[in-house]
């Protein structure tokens, strides 16, 4: 199979909304008047972002999902993407598990795919998308404000529960590793919530890196400090993520992990892609609101400070002997 047999069979389909899809040196688009482009790009290469073996359908989903969960962080509405793709060799069927996956979700989401490139090497996906939304209403980090309260969408931590079983550092009953690993290979990019906090949330940002290290880029780009309530956030690696109908959720007292270790995973384990957004104390049940009509668990766990830093307290407001660093190092 040639690399435009490929294309055409693989990576074509009808055009919707673009004003030209694959097939000529570029592809248009026309956004409608008073609205802004985003733009983001996202690169997965085998070994460093995802396992070698890892299942096609799910790393279509992936590959798609982490670019989604990029302009569901500023607000945007999903519109195009394009593929830049380097294959060892094309395998039908393992294009077509990938495009399948890649599909179901830019259906999903209303995202066609408008080009890209294709070429053989290393397997390594570069996806590009393209959203849209009203100018001057993007979500940016630099919006966060002292008093702010701080909050984090579904159940971070569970990704790095996932990876951890796979690498042998802990062990987890079959369920519970069936679950959380669809959340590592399978994310849910926020994008209805994203869409929810426009012109409620005064930053946000998602989480690829790891919880308290992504805070990091907003309170810098904000020029403010952070506090968290440790007892609010390290239940949260065994809640549902969605409010009404739970996608992983199990009892903490089944994990074999000591507090500390799923206190790291939910506060320093990465590729969970959910959104960290600080929003006015004033807000909070307009968030509850946001959280409910997108069907996506928000829980607040801190607030914003004028003094710069990052302070983990306990349930009674006492600091915690915490060294950031070690959550660095873990993530
Ligand atoms: P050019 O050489 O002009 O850059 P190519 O021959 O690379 O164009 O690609 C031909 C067409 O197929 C272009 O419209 C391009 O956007 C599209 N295309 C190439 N690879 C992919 C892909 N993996 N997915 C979607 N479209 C692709
Ligand atoms: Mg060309």
């Amino acid at each position: 199979m040639g690399e435009f047999e490929l294309i055409h069979r693989h990576f074509t389909r009808p055009v919707r909304r673009a004003a030209l899809g694959v097939g000529d040196d570029c592809a248009l688009l026309s956004p409608a008047p008073g609205m802004q482009l985003a733009i983001s790009s996202d690169m997965l290469l085998e070994g460093r972002h995802f396992l070698p073996g890892t299942d096609p359908e799910r790393l279509g989903h992936k590959a798609l999902a982490v670019n989604l969960s990029d302009l569901a962080a500023c607000g945007a509405r999903p519109l195009a993407f394009t593929l830049a793709l380097a294959l060892p060799q094309a395998h039908e069927a393992w294009l077509a598990a990938f495009a399948r996956g890649l599909f179901a979700l830019a259906d999903a989401h209303g995202c066609e795919l408008i080009g890209g490139d294709t070429t053989r090497g290393p397997l390594n996906i570069c996806i590009t998308v393209f959203g849209e939304l009203p100018r001057g209403d993007a979500l940016l980090r630099s919006g966060a404000r002292a008093g702010d309260d701080l909050w984090v969408s579904g159940a971070p931590g569970q990704a790095r529960l996932a990876l951890g079983a796979l690498r042998g550092e802990w062990p987890l009953p079959s369920a519970v590793l069936a679950a959380v690993r669809a959340r590592l290979e399978r994310p849910t990019p926020r994008v209805a919530l994203g869409l929810e906090l426009r012109g409620l949330a005064t930053s946000a940002i998602d989480v690829s890196d790891g919880l308290l290290g992504d805070l990091v880029h907003v309170l810098n780009a904000s020029q403010v400090g952070a506090t968290i309530a440790a007892d609010k956030t390290s239940h949260l690696i065994a809640a549902n993520t969605c409010q009404q109908s739970p996608d992983a959720v199990f009892e903490l007292k089944t994990l074999a992990l000591s507090e500390a270790q799923r206190q790291r995973c939910v506060l320093a384990g990465g590729d969970d892609y959910e959104l960290v957004f600080t929003t006015p104390p004033a807000r909070l049940d307009a968030v509850h609101a946001a959280g409910a009509r997108s069907r996506t668990r928000v829980t607040r766990i801190g607030r914003i400070d004028a003094a710069p830093g990052l302070r983990l307290v306990d349930g009674g407001g006492q600091p915690l002997q915490g060294d950031f660093a070690s959550f660095d190092h873990f993530a």
